[in-house]
């Protein structure tokens, strides 16, 4: 039997309620693949992500349209000062910044924004993201205090939950609405086009089965594409890259500079931000790493019981 290559990173802060990112490395004849479906999921929600990562393997991406691809830096729902700071050291044109968190009140969100235009300068880009923490009045009212606080935003993610909600605030705003956690599945990007809920769409590669499959599906919905990530390795955010240096246009930057939420990494030369790009490529899983970071045994047969779960077929 083939050696199982399962991960076990810790995060440097909690994610989705998780410390540790765990998933499972395949080499194929194209490359590495990253299979890591958060644990949660049942085995239909986790099949897409198990094609994405068997095209990194097996077939391989196609031809990249650039080099490099441009990235936000991502704020947390912090203080001004802090904020302004990550803005400084991530060197990234565009910074994403995180509003509506429980616990917080607007004025915190508008401080926040003010610091992050001040760190940026004119010439930068601000987005926000609410991830679906308002209601639609709330996100109305918010969004346009922000948005003048901010000198302008280049647009407002999730602002609230439900698609329908969201298509309502989408026509009573004059910020652009980017969809994110309105796209989970391989169907639900057509439902934000037939409501016209969003502006841009945030596709990520492994929950929707891959980057030719993100590559049709951003044809079909005729919106503009910000390529994110579901906090994968410098292996898994590599196809992330992939698909955003295969779209024929890509307006934004893209959330992919995630790399650094983990505290270590399976190559050697992690997929990290330089001058606000990250380069396109494959990068080389790192035998070192492999090792230093393989999970207990009692994991990897965990993961070896789901791929095999996952991996049967479809049935007819
Ligand atoms: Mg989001």
């Amino acid at each position: 039997m083939d050696v199982l290559h399962v991960f076990s990173i810790p995060l440097r802060t909690r994610f989705r309620g998780i410390t540790v990112r765990e998933g499972v490395l395949l080499r194929g004849d194209a490359g590495w693949g990253e299979w890591s479906p958060f644990l949660e999921y049942d085995d239909a929600t986790a099949r897409p992500w198990l094609a994405c990562a068997r095209e990194a393997a097996d077939v391989g991406w196609p031809e990249p349209l650039r080099d490099a691809v441009p990235v936000n830096v991502t704020v947390p729902a912090t203080d001004p000062e802090r904020a302004h700071a990550i803005v400084t050291a991530g060197g990234c044109r565009t910074a994403k910044v995180k509003v509506a968190e429980p616990g917080q009140v607007l004025a915190d969100d508008l401080d926040r924004v003010e610091a992050v235009r001040d760190a940026l300068g004119p010439d930068g880009l601000v987005r926000v993201d609410a991830n679906g923490a308002w209601d639609v009045d709330e996100a109305v009212r918010a969004i346009a205090a922000i948005d003048r606080a901010a000198g302008g935003l280049e647009y407002v993610e999730q602002p609230v939950w439900d698609v329908e909600d969201l298509a309502v605030v989408r026509r009573r705003v004059d910020v652009p609405v980017a969809a994110d956690e309105s796209i989970r599945r391989a169907e639900d990007p057509y439902r934000v086009r037939d409501l016209e809920a969003a502006d841009v769409a945030v596709l990520k590669v492994q929950p929707l089965g891959g980057v030719r499959a993100c590559l049709r599906i951003a044809e079909d919905i005729g919106l503009p594409v910000v390529v994110s990530s579901a906090v994968e390795s410098s292996v898994g955010i590599a196809a992330g890259v992939a698909l955003a240096a295969a779209l024929p246009e890509l307006p934004h930057a893209c959330g992919l500079a995630t790399v650094q939420l983990l505290s270590d990494d399976v190559v050697a030369d992690p997929l990290l931000p330089v001058d606000g790009m990250l380069r396109v490529g494959r990068p080389d899983v790192d035998d070192a790493a492999l090792a230093r970071l393989a999970a207990d045994a009692d994991r990897v047969a965990h993961w070896r019981d789901r791929l095999a779960s996952v991996g049967q077929d479809r049935p007819s």
